[in-house]
Protein backbone atom coordinates (compact mmCIF):
# COMPACT_ATOMS: atom_id res chain seq x y z
CA UNK A 1 0.00 0.00 0.00
CA UNK A 2 1.30 3.31 -0.83
CA UNK A 3 2.04 6.03 2.47
CA UNK A 4 2.02 9.51 2.37
CA UNK A 5 3.45 11.28 5.20
CA UNK A 6 2.42 15.11 5.64
CA UNK A 7 4.96 17.17 7.95
CA UNK A 8 4.29 20.41 9.28
CA UNK A 9 7.17 22.39 9.21
CA UNK A 10 6.92 24.89 12.39
CA UNK A 11 7.47 23.78 15.83
CA UNK A 12 7.95 19.90 13.98
CA UNK A 13 11.00 19.31 12.06
CA UNK A 14 12.12 23.08 13.18
CA UNK A 15 11.93 24.86 16.81
CA UNK A 16 10.77 28.24 15.86
CA UNK A 17 10.71 29.37 19.83
CA UNK A 18 13.45 31.56 19.89
CA UNK A 19 12.02 33.83 16.39
CA UNK A 20 8.70 34.01 18.17
CA UNK A 21 10.00 35.64 21.15
CA UNK A 22 12.26 37.55 19.62
CA UNK A 23 9.53 39.37 17.15
CA UNK A 24 6.96 39.70 20.55
CA UNK A 25 9.96 41.36 22.68
CA UNK A 26 11.58 43.66 19.55
CA UNK A 27 7.59 44.69 18.76
CA UNK A 28 6.94 45.58 22.43
CA UNK A 29 11.12 47.43 22.62
CA UNK A 30 10.03 49.68 19.71
CA UNK A 31 6.89 50.59 21.41
CA UNK A 32 8.47 51.58 24.73
CA UNK A 33 7.42 48.18 26.54
CA UNK A 34 10.21 46.03 28.74
CA UNK A 35 7.74 44.68 31.15
CA UNK A 36 7.44 41.53 28.98
CA UNK A 37 7.33 37.91 29.53
CA UNK A 38 10.65 35.64 29.63
CA UNK A 39 11.26 33.44 26.83
CA UNK A 40 9.88 30.42 28.83
CA UNK A 41 6.53 32.24 30.63
CA UNK A 42 6.22 33.17 27.24
CA UNK A 43 6.85 29.68 25.65
CA UNK A 44 4.35 27.87 28.13
CA UNK A 45 1.46 30.38 27.68
CA UNK A 46 1.86 29.57 24.31
CA UNK A 47 1.93 25.76 24.76
CA UNK A 48 -1.28 26.13 26.94
CA UNK A 49 -2.87 27.41 23.75
CA UNK A 50 -2.56 31.18 24.16
CA UNK A 51 -2.65 33.44 21.53
CA UNK A 52 0.40 35.34 20.77
CA UNK A 53 -1.77 39.18 21.56
CA UNK A 54 -2.62 37.23 25.00
CA UNK A 55 0.29 38.03 26.10
CA UNK A 56 0.80 41.33 25.81
CA UNK A 57 1.62 43.04 29.38
CA UNK A 58 -1.51 45.44 30.55
CA UNK A 59 -0.18 48.55 29.83
CA UNK A 60 -0.66 48.06 26.37
CA UNK A 61 -3.09 50.33 25.16
CA UNK A 62 -5.17 49.92 22.31
CA UNK A 63 -3.02 51.37 19.82
CA UNK A 64 0.19 49.41 21.04
CA UNK A 65 -1.92 46.50 20.29
CA UNK A 66 -2.88 47.24 17.27
CA UNK A 67 0.60 48.18 16.10
CA UNK A 68 1.31 45.16 17.72
CA UNK A 69 -0.80 42.72 15.43
CA UNK A 70 0.48 44.57 12.18
CA UNK A 71 4.35 44.53 12.95
CA UNK A 72 3.58 40.85 13.96
CA UNK A 73 2.93 40.12 10.27
CA UNK A 74 5.44 42.17 9.38
CA UNK A 75 8.01 40.78 10.94
CA UNK A 76 7.21 37.19 11.61
CA UNK A 77 8.84 35.56 8.42
CA UNK A 78 11.28 38.46 7.61
CA UNK A 79 14.77 36.41 6.88
CA UNK A 80 16.51 38.67 9.78
CA UNK A 81 13.88 36.46 11.93
CA UNK A 82 13.89 33.57 10.17
CA UNK A 83 17.50 33.12 11.09
CA UNK A 84 16.55 32.41 14.93
CA UNK A 85 15.18 29.37 13.59
CA UNK A 86 16.85 26.10 14.42
CA UNK A 87 16.83 22.40 12.84
CA UNK A 88 15.84 19.95 15.36
CA UNK A 89 18.60 17.25 15.42
CA UNK A 90 16.93 14.71 14.65
CA UNK A 91 15.16 15.99 11.68
CA UNK A 92 17.12 15.16 8.60
CA UNK A 93 17.67 11.42 9.97
CA UNK A 94 14.49 10.87 10.46
CA UNK A 95 13.31 12.13 7.00
CA UNK A 96 16.10 10.52 5.54
CA UNK A 97 14.76 7.26 7.14
CA UNK A 98 10.97 8.04 6.41
CA UNK A 99 11.86 8.61 2.89
CA UNK A 100 12.73 4.98 1.87
CA UNK A 101 9.17 3.71 3.54
CA UNK A 102 6.89 6.48 2.11
CA UNK A 103 5.92 9.64 -0.21
CA UNK A 104 6.63 13.01 2.05
CA UNK A 105 5.03 16.02 2.08
CA UNK A 106 5.33 19.30 3.61
CA UNK A 107 2.06 21.15 4.40
CA UNK A 108 2.35 24.63 6.00
CA UNK A 109 0.96 28.51 6.50
CA UNK A 110 2.94 31.13 5.53
CA UNK A 111 2.66 34.08 4.27
CA UNK A 112 5.87 34.32 2.58
CA UNK A 113 6.54 31.49 0.36
CA UNK A 114 9.83 32.97 -1.07
CA UNK A 115 10.99 33.15 2.14
CA UNK A 116 9.62 29.86 3.28
CA UNK A 117 11.58 28.05 0.74
CA UNK A 118 15.06 30.00 1.42
CA UNK A 119 14.47 28.41 4.76
CA UNK A 120 14.00 25.21 3.42
CA UNK A 121 17.27 25.58 1.25
CA UNK A 122 18.90 26.77 3.91
CA UNK A 123 18.13 23.23 6.36
CA UNK A 124 18.60 21.61 3.54
CA UNK A 125 15.03 19.87 4.19
CA UNK A 126 13.69 21.28 0.55
CA UNK A 127 14.37 17.66 -1.32
CA UNK A 128 12.77 15.01 0.81
CA UNK A 129 9.66 16.01 0.32
CA UNK A 130 7.76 15.25 -3.02
CA UNK A 131 5.80 18.57 -3.03
CA UNK A 132 5.90 21.60 -0.54
CA UNK A 133 2.23 22.71 -0.03
CA UNK A 134 1.42 26.54 1.30
CA UNK A 135 -1.01 29.07 1.72
CA UNK A 136 -1.19 32.30 3.70
CA UNK A 137 -2.64 32.14 7.03
CA UNK A 138 -4.37 35.27 6.17
CA UNK A 139 -6.08 33.88 2.98
CA UNK A 140 -6.90 30.32 4.61
CA UNK A 141 -7.90 29.65 8.66
CA UNK A 142 -6.62 25.62 7.75
CA UNK A 143 -4.76 22.87 6.20
CA UNK A 144 -7.65 21.63 4.81
CA UNK A 145 -7.90 22.68 1.48
CA UNK A 146 -4.18 22.32 0.90
CA UNK A 147 -4.50 18.57 1.72
CA UNK A 148 -7.86 18.51 0.07
CA UNK A 149 -6.69 19.70 -3.14
CA UNK A 150 -3.57 16.99 -2.99
CA UNK A 151 -5.35 14.32 -1.37
CA UNK A 152 -8.23 14.73 -4.62
CA UNK A 153 -5.03 13.37 -7.27
CA UNK A 154 -4.39 10.63 -4.86
CA UNK A 155 -5.61 6.65 -4.73
CA UNK A 156 -8.38 6.26 -2.12
CA UNK A 157 -6.96 3.18 -1.05
CA UNK A 158 -3.36 4.81 -0.04
CA UNK A 159 -2.72 5.49 3.54
CA UNK A 160 -2.40 8.54 5.05
CA UNK A 161 -1.01 9.70 8.00
CA UNK A 162 -0.11 13.48 9.13
CA UNK A 163 3.03 14.71 11.75
CA UNK A 164 2.42 18.42 13.69
CA UNK A 165 2.57 20.01 16.71
CA UNK A 166 -0.55 21.86 16.89
CA UNK A 167 -4.67 21.33 17.12
CA UNK A 168 -4.97 22.54 13.51
CA UNK A 169 -3.02 19.59 12.30
CA UNK A 170 -4.71 16.94 13.96
CA UNK A 171 -8.08 18.42 13.76
CA UNK A 172 -7.28 17.58 9.61
CA UNK A 173 -5.93 14.87 9.69
CA UNK A 174 -9.23 14.04 11.49
CA UNK A 175 -10.75 14.96 9.39
CA UNK A 176 -9.40 13.31 6.32
CA UNK A 177 -9.50 10.09 8.33
CA UNK A 178 -5.93 9.88 8.59
CA UNK A 179 -3.14 8.34 11.65
CA UNK A 180 -2.56 11.18 13.36
CA UNK A 181 0.46 11.68 14.90
CA UNK A 182 0.87 14.96 17.46
CA UNK A 183 4.67 15.89 18.59
CA UNK A 184 4.56 17.26 22.30
CA UNK A 185 7.98 19.48 21.94
CA UNK A 186 6.29 21.99 19.99
CA UNK A 187 3.80 25.01 20.16
CA UNK A 188 1.33 23.03 22.21
CA UNK A 189 1.67 21.14 25.30
CA UNK A 190 0.85 17.15 25.82
CA UNK A 191 -2.03 18.25 27.85
CA UNK A 192 -3.65 20.63 25.16
CA UNK A 193 -3.00 18.37 22.61
CA UNK A 194 -4.98 15.20 24.25
CA UNK A 195 -7.91 16.84 23.75
CA UNK A 196 -7.87 16.88 20.26
CA UNK A 197 -7.33 13.03 20.91
CA UNK A 198 -4.57 11.94 18.36
CA UNK A 199 -3.98 8.48 17.66
CA UNK A 200 -0.25 9.35 18.60
CA UNK A 201 2.23 11.74 21.25
CA UNK A 202 5.05 11.60 20.52
CA UNK A 203 8.00 13.62 22.81
CA UNK A 204 10.51 12.69 19.93
CA UNK A 205 10.66 12.94 16.18
CA UNK A 206 12.32 10.23 16.08
CA UNK A 207 9.49 8.38 17.54
CA UNK A 208 7.70 8.38 13.94
CA UNK A 209 9.72 5.65 12.68
CA UNK A 210 8.89 3.53 15.46
CA UNK A 211 4.80 4.02 15.16
CA UNK A 212 5.41 3.54 11.29
CA UNK A 213 6.94 0.27 11.91
CA UNK A 214 4.18 -0.40 14.30
CA UNK A 215 1.23 0.59 11.80
CA UNK A 216 2.84 -1.86 9.07
CA UNK A 217 2.72 -5.02 11.30
CA UNK A 218 -0.92 -4.50 12.36
MG1 LIG B 1 3.45 23.74 13.68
Amino acid sequence: MKRTIFFDLDGTLIDTSDRHYKVYKDILKSCGISNTLSKQEYWNHKREGRKTVELLPENCSEDITRTFIDEWLERIEDKSYLKYDTLLQETLSVLSTLKGKAVLMLVTLRNNSENLLWELNNFGLTNYFKEILVSSPLEVKSKTPLIRGYLEKCSKADDFIIVGDSEMDISVGKEFGMLTIAVTYGIRSKVFLSKYKPDYHLDNLSETVKVLEETDNR
